[in-house]
């Protein structure tokens, strides 16, 4: 049994350019709670050994600090004084938002509640200050969290706003709608918050890209967001075909959608296999460049057990997108 083929074969395919002081590595990850994966997601297809605590620990560390990103953000976080201490001897300094009731509690043999975290490298970033806030549904506070921060580069004095957050889990229409307006009350929340920095936005939504909060987010006029994993995919084909950019934002949301990674979850429950893009990464264009986007691991390298496993310790994979953080002159009006 080999630990390290998902550190091998992701970080052959991470981005080797680590360019100039303007650029931001982040990582977005649903960790998968310790208390839920092992005693309430039911993944019938993961051996149990595979789901303690004393195997995960270190494969979440190693798949953190493998890519040495900037800022780190995590979702289903019940270890976070775990992660502080690991993390902070690597450089990193965290904060945590637990969920006001989470379902952890009401599991015996819990660590604590479940949350956000965000993790930045101290020695190139200062945290200016932050926020949290509990998600609120049509004004009442619903059980979902977002954690935003407004960090500073050292080398250029230059700031940008992170936020994270995990939304309502589970399928079905009403909780599309509930997630949409979760969603409607994040972009005030972080609007807030960020004014008109630079802003990237990321976390496990839950929803998929046909989702309503997929377009509510990128149609947003107060924040003006592209999606990074789908962007990619559109410099590299606009670097083999000129294409004229696109001005209407439906058909600008419709061609992101289409282009957005084709898993970022796989997993299989007694109900079945699900394999799924509810993961993002948006942020500001105006501001911020996207550069490069790690790949997911293929179908045969994950396994036909699906996630998580013996090489995952997560049902979701993380995200790691390497930004530039343009100069005033280089922004549009
Ligand atoms: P969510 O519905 O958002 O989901 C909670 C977790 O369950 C998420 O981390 C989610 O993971 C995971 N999940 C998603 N689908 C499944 C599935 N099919 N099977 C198992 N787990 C799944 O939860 P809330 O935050 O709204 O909290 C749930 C509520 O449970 C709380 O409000 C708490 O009060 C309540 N509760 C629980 C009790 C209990 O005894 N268990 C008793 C009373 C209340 P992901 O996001 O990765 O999909
Ligand atoms: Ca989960």
């Amino acid at each position: 049994r080999s630990l390290n083929i998902n550190a091998v074969s992701r970080v052959c395919s991470a981005p080797v350019e680590r360019l100039g002081s303007n650029n931001i590595r982040l990582l977005q990850w649903n960790i998968l709670s310790q208390t839920l994966g092992q005693h309430n997601d039911g993944f019938v297809r993961c051996p149990e050994e595979a789901l303690t605590w004393q195997h995960r620990k270190y494969l979440i560390v190693q798949e953190i600090l493998q890519t040495q990103p900037d800022v780190v953000c995590l979702q289903e976080v019940d270890h976070f004084k775990f992660l502080q201490t690991v993390l902070g001897a690597q450089n990193y300094a965290g904060i945590f938002f637990p969920k006001p009731d989470s379902p952890c509690l009401y599991i015996e043999q819990n660590n604590g509640p479940d949350g956000c975290a965000i993790f930045y490298k101290r020695d190139k970033l200062q945290l200016l200050g932050y926020e949290t806030r509990i998600l609120e549904v049509w004004r009442v506070q619903s059980n979902q969290v977002a954690i935003a921060a407004r960090l500073q580069l050292k080398a250029s004095g230059k700031e940008f706003c992170v936020c994270t957050t995990h939304l309502k889990a589970r399928h079905g229409a009403l909780l599309a709608k509930l997630r949409n307006e979760q969603g409607r009350d994040l972009i005030r929340f972080v609007k807030q918050f960020a004014g008109n920095s630079a802003l990237l936005l990321c976390g496990d939504f839950n929803a998929e890209p046909v989702e309503p909060i997929y377009a509510t987010i990128l149609s947003c006029d107060l924040l003006k967001l592209g999606s990074a994993y789908a962007d990619i995919k559109l410099e590299k084909q606009q670097q083999k075909v000129q294409s004229e950019p696109c001005e209407d934002l439906n058909e600008l949301v419709a061609q992101s959608k289409e282009r957005e990674p084709a898993y970022t979850t796989w997993k299989i429950r007694e109900e079945g296999e699900e394999c799924h893009t509810i993961d993002y990464v948006f942020y500001t264009p105006d501001q911020l460049k996207i550069k490069n986007c790690l790949e997911f691991p293929a179908g045969e390298q994950i396994g036909k057990n699906r996630t998580p496993s013996f090489q995952y310790p997560s049902d979701h994979f993380s995200l790691v997108c390497d930004f530039e953080l343009l100069d005033e002159s280089q922004t549009e009006v």
